[in-house]
């Protein structure tokens, strides 16, 4: 039986990104997709931001400079500056003012000396003019302003390129396209993006007594709940389920599911099987048919009996995830090994990691001490910390009534049995 950190060694190296060459799409910032209702004639799209959560498969670069023009960042006057930096109560600038620049127009005039431009946030500078004095600063009387304290030079001017330099790297390859990396996208026109496709991930559920959840239950049979846990959190974790179905306990059965899975998907994740009853034929199955075992079994708890095999493959190896039955232990296995594995084979460079968080814990958490134990349960902030509250009932892995909004487990590692009420205690942030 593998530690956890071995075992998590192992996983994560054995999963390699996807090919910045290869394993790309092309998609666009402005396409329009499922839109919620007939666009009006006054708009111009209703753009499904198809290129939201995914991930840049090379670095973006630009043609415009930013800021594109020298503009203002106040309301107030264009001035040049020879004109007013000696001014003073006692001396104020008097000038006159020839031209007024809202944001969005191209300034006619020229500033000479004398003069000024009324001008507005976000409007390009005049000609001539190299410094804002602010509005504030400044009185009015008719076609002048009067300016009685000294602006610095260039005050208030945003310069053309001092954010950005048109032609370097505006974002880099490896990120998540949230919103703020889709302000900069539409900001800069990079309307065409190179992204990698979403990984595959076929899933199938082994078990003779598994049905679907439409079924009525003949005796014996229970509901195989896995499957659709699994496919959401396959989505959320920015993968493409491939939903396989329900494979009997026969070694020819699970033969021929496991070699279409590993024929189709980047990633296989199966549940059940994979104990040592007489009916967990996985193993063997994986073995027969060229699979490589890396893990057999991890000391945690739950989920010890978590398989990860590899098949080899022209661009990158299949990897095999054969998770515990127990819903629970399926799901933990997943949020703890499988999930970050995902998000790195995704392409991302950085954050596919699990995540931990301190949190106070609410009641007392126990644990054999053997095992790394995960317990269950939720993560509230109270006053800006974090407290865990362990699920209700009973923390059994065959239990998964109570998994039900669960976004931490607390983490007990091994030689740890007690942790107190108030105690500070990892979470591990799973949920979707
Ligand atoms: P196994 O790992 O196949 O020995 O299964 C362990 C336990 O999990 C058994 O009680 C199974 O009935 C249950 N189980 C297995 N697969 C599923 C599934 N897909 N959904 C819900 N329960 C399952
Ligand atoms: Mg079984």
């Amino acid at each position: 039986m593998l530690s956890v950190s071995d075992a998590e060694n192992i996983i994560f190296n054995l999963v390699q990104p996807l090919s910045t060459q290869q394993d790309i799409e092309l998609v666009d910032l402005l396409s329009p997709g499922d839109a919620p209702l007939e666009p009006p004639p006054w708009s111009d799209s209703f753009a499904a931001l198809r290129s939201a959560d995914r991930i840049l498969a090379s670095e973006v670069t630009s043609q415009l400079d930013f800021p594109h023009w020298d503009n203002s960042a106040m309301d107030g006057y264009a001035v040049r500056y020879e004109d007013v930096h000696n001014c003073s109560e006692q001396k104020p600038a008097v000038l006159e003012i020839v031209e007024e620049i809202p944001a969005g127009v191209q300034p006619e005039s020229t500033i000479q000396s004398g003069q000024a431009a009324r001008i507005f946030t976000g409007a390009v500078m005049p000609a001539g003019a190299d410094t804002v004095v602010m509005q504030e600063r400044t009185r009015r009387e008719e076609n002048r302003v009067i300016i009685l304290t000294p602006p610095k030079l260039q005050e208030f001017v945003r310069k053309r390129g001092m954010y950005y330099r048109a032609g370097t790297q505006l974002l880099p390859a490896g990120i998540l396209l949230k919103a703020s990396e889709i302000a900069v996208l539409a900001a800069f026109q990079c309307t065409q993006l190179k992204v990698f496709r979403r990984p595959r991930v076929a899933i199938f559920s082994t078990g003779d007594e598994l049905v679907t959840p439409d079924r009525p239950l003949q005796p014996g049979q229970i509901v195989d709940s896995n499957r659709y846990a699994l496919a959401t959190l396959i989505r959320h974790s920015g993968a493409e389920p491939i939903i396989l179905g329900i494979i009997k306990d026969k070694p020819e059965a699970l033969k021929e599911a496991i070699a279409y899975a590993i024929a189709h998907a980047d990633v296989v994740i199966s549940s059940g099987g994979v104990s040592v009853g007489d009916y967990d034929y996985v193993e063997q199955i994986l073995e027969s048919l060229g699979g490589k075992i890396h893990v057999r079994a991890i000391a945690t708890k739950p989920g010890k009996p978590l398989t990860v095999a590899t098949f080899e493959n022209d661009v990158r190896p299949i990897v095999y995830f054969g998770l515990p039955g127990n819903p629970v232990a399926a799901l933990v296995t997943f949020w703890r090994f499988v999930q970050p594995a995902i998000k790195k084979l995704s392409g991302l460079a950085q954050g596919w990691e699990p995540v931990y968080i301190k949190a106070l814990a609410r009641q007392e958490l126990c644990s054999g001490g053997k095992r790394e134990t995960y317990v269950w349960g939720q993560l509230y902030v109270k006053n800006g910390v974090y407290e865990f509250q362990p699920a209700g009932g009973l923390q059994n892995s065959g239990n998964l009534i109570n998994l039900a909004q669960t976004n931490g487990l607390a983490v007990l590692p091994v030689g740890t049995t007690l942790i107190a009420v108030g105690e500070q205690v990892q979470v591990l942030q799973v949920g979707s």
